[in-house]
């Protein structure tokens, strides 16, 4: 493996700053913590689309670029670093424009893939049920076939950003009379199709970015489906990998780790700089440590990608560790911030914007959403380690 980046990806994140620092100049956007998955903004989407960097390691036939995917972890790294609000298209690039040029017929290819780096469509991730999460495969939402396509049945829940999206890309049961991962399918709907509606979940920081998800009677064509008609659950299994292995594993806290340096260096305790206290400095030290870690663990995902391996168990340990990192980061920011990092950004008193306070409520969910940490050292210990499965 080497670690050092080429010339020209050099130059290429040194062109990402200067966008994003002009654009933040020009008041577009104002860092923040998990904005890949609640910085909704279309337009924003769309000014990234016109760069030709969403889909950047697509093929250059559908409007991609032909880039590799170190190159496309230089963008991302630095759309986190500046927290920029990418969450319309960062499933869309991440996840459903690589499955649809992998399973998809060509005039999927031809009608979606444009429209995503375009930064037009967005998609949702439909896989969990209220009966189905880390076991996927006992997922109900039912496809029935008649003469002119599928009728679909049944609920989804968590379903990040569905209130904005435009599309899901949704997980279905086609043959309920086979063993439970024999009949899955994936396929492509439209979120404004009659017969959806979409109930807003709250969560833990008063927000609201996921959401249930219900289908009653739902009509799609036959076109909707992706791949192959009961053989989704192999294209699921690798779509995983690329949701647990992106930078936003490590970085979507990034605007509040570099917060909290800052703040350490420049905020006066006893005439010192709190970041001599030897506590302090012990813990934002072990953090680094840990940051680049993670960082270096999901370049090596990249890597593997790049081999045209796929990064089964590379993935499930890249989030484990990175997102566990996110939580102690979260943690010890509002250690150092002491009583005030609890007020929420209305605040006027709000610590760092109330980023910390964000943090500490949202990250919980980060060892949940893809896989928790439980089922993914789970792989870990049967795909890496060769152990026997529990
Ligand atoms: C912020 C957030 C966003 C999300 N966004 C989406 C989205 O956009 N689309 C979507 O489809 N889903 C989404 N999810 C859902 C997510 O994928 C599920 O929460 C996850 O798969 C776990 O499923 P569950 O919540 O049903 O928990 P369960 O599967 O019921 O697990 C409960 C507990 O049991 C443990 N457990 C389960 N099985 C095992 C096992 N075999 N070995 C050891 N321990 C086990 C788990 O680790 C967990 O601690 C999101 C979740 C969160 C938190």
């Amino acid at each position: 493996m080497d670690f050092r980046f080429t010339p020209e990806q050099e130059s290429f994140r040194k062109e990402v700053r200067d966008f994003l620092e002009s654009e933040m100049a020009k008041g577009i956007f104002k860092p923040r913590c998990d904005a890949w998955i609640i910085g909704h903004s279309p337009e924003f989407s769309r000014k990234i689309g016109e760069k030709g960097w969403i889909g950047m390691t697509w093929p250059k036939e559908y409007g991609g670029q032909g880039r590799s995917y170190l190159d496309r972890l230089v963008l991302t790294e630095e759309l986190l670093r500046y927290g920029a609000p990418v969450a319309a298209h960062w499933f869309s690039d991440r996840q459903i424009g690589p499955s649809i040029i992998t399973y998809g017929t060509e005039e999927q290819k031809k009608e979606f893939l444009p429209k995503i780096i375009n930064g037009e469509i967005y998609f949702g991730l439909g896989m969990s049920e209220p009966e189905a999460g880390s076991d996927l495969a006992a997922l109900n939402t039912r496809a029935v076939e008649d003469e002119n396509g599928f009728v679909l049945n049944g609920q989804k829940v968590w379903t990040s950003g569905a209130h904005s999206f435009n599309y899901i890309y949704l997980v279905v049961r086609t043959d309920p009379d086979v063993p439970k991962h024999k009949g899955i399918s994936e396929m492509i709907v439209d979120l404004n199709s009659p017969g959806i509606s979409v109930n807003p979940l709250v969560d833990m920081t008063g927000g609201r970015h996921f959401n249930e998800v219900f289908f009653d009677n739902v009509r799609v064509p036959k076109t909707a489906i992706i791949g192959k008609r009961n053989e989704g659950w192999k294209q699921i299994v690798a779509q995983l990998d690329y949701e647990r292995s992106g930078m936003e594993r490590v970085m979507a806290n990034y605007p509040l780790f570099e917060a909290i340096l800052k703040y350490a260096k420049e905020t006066k305790y006893k005439g010192q700089p709190l970041s001599k206290h030897p506590l302090i400095r012990q813990r934002l030290a072990q953090l680094t440590v840990e940051f680049e870690v993670g960082r270096l663990l999901i370049y090596k995902v990249a890597w593997v990608l790049s081999q045209k391996r796929i990064p089964n168990y590379e993935a499930s340990l890249a989030k484990t560790f990175c997102t566990e990192f996110q939580q102690r980061l979260a943690r010890t920011a509002m250690e150092i911030l002491g009583p005030y990092s609890q007020l929420k950004p209305e605040s006027e008193r709000a610590a760092l914007d109330g980023m910390a306070v964000h943090s500490f409520l949202i990250t919980p969910g980060y060892t949940l959403q893809a896989g928790t940490s439980e089922v993914l050292r789970n792989i870990l210990a049967m795909r890496g380690l060769g152990l026997p499965a529990a």
